[in-house]
């Protein structure tokens, strides 16, 4: 952890209140691409961190800091899916089988050991399991039952951004940490920083997730297509879904969703309330085609999308899922002369 982001100091705050009372489990919640993995390793490193700053940050410099930093400190463990773990040797293992999205069972039960230990350091032991909506039945049942014995000195910090997706009885043993999405003036503030063009807009395409959009900044991935995507669905009526679902495969499926998402959403907001969220540069031109748009057939497109973006992580076939969705966008319009 270099920093923390600006939008994270009252969450932090928060955290640093609870140093001396901490509890068995915590629970870091918020949206997606907010930097809530970095605050809670953040967390873990300074309560492991022998000489940490007046403002609760890990020195970086102690021999806990650097065992952290290397992931071989003796009293923390990281629990994680394996997809996430070796994200760099690619997709595949050896015998070709994928790695689990999932925290398997067998990941939760290899903590009872560590559980059960005293600390070498003296100070406290940490879990850190992220994300926590990834553990499947089976797991969190598992972790349900360590945390029902807790054991001294031993926090559990889960971090999520599907809380609704977690066991009630496992919600119910952690103490709940929301982490706030930063404002339209602190993100673009901050993308700015980064160095990011035009960084209202690319704010306002993540959904508000400042990490998320430097990420597609940096990678300057599909942005060229997004542009395309852009500039035809302003003209629904001369739409090629066909030759369009093509350009758009160099794109993440997710990305193509949610910025038809965005789109469909500014269209209702320009429709019911003359305002948009995502696309200022584009208010115009959304205010004209909402004007003959029926509300129920956008409602019923938006569901369409919301399908559409759960099957977007693990499409059988991103450009059949594209053309679905883009000939639907344009039946939106169909007999409104748009
Ligand atoms: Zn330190």
């Amino acid at each position: 952890m270099k920093e923390l982001y600006p939008w994270q100091q009252e969450a932090w705050q928060s955290l640093q209140g609870l140093r001396t009372r901490l509890p068995n489990a915590l629970l870091i919640k918020g949206a997606q691409g907010i930097g809530k993995l970095e605050m809670a390793l953040g967390f873990a490193q300074s309560l492991l961190c022998e000489t940490p700053s007046v403002s609760g940050l890990p020195c970086r410099q102690c021999d806990s800091c650097r065992w952290f930093g290397q992931g071989t400190h003796p009293d923390y463990r990281l629990v994680q899916p394996e997809a996430l773990s070796n994200t760099e040797d690619g997709n595949e293992k050896e015998g070709g089988k994928k790695p689990s999205r999932e925290i398997s069972v067998d990941q939760i039960r290899a903590l009872a050991s560590f559980a059960n230990l005293s600390a070498h350091r003296g100070g406290y032991r940490i879990v850190l399991v992220h994300p926590a909506e990834s553990m499947n039945i089976n797991s969190a049942n598992a972790l349900l039952k360590t945390l029902e014995e807790p054991t001294g000195k031993l926090l559990f910090i889960l971090v999520t951004h599907k809380p609704q997706q977690l066991l009630p009885t496992i919600l119910s043993r952690c103490l709940s940490l929301p982490v706030n999405t930063p404002s339209r003036e602190v993100g673009t503030a901050w993308l700015k920083q980064q160095g990011v063009e035009n960084p209202e807009n690319a704010l306002a395409q993540s959904g508000f997730a400042p990490l998320l959009a430097l990420h597609w900044a940096e990678a300057g991935e599909g942005t060229e297509e997004i542009n395309i995507l852009l500039s035809a669905m302003q003209r629904p009526a001369q739409m090629d879904a066909l030759m369009l679902a093509d350009k758009l495969q160099r794109c993440a499926p997710v990305q193509v969703v949610h910025c038809l998402q965005q789109w469909c959403y500014d269209l209702a907001s320009a429709k019911l309330t003359g305002q948009v969220r995502y696309f200022p540069e584009q208010m115009e031109i959304l205010k004209k085609l909402s004007v003959n748009v029926p509300a129920m057939r956008l409602l019923r497109y938006q569901k369409e999308l919301q399908t559409a973006k759960r099957e977007a992580f693990h499409p059988l076939n991103p450009k059949l899922q594209f053309e679905s969705i883009l000939l639907s966008y344009r039946q939106v319009f169909a007999s409104s002369g748009a």
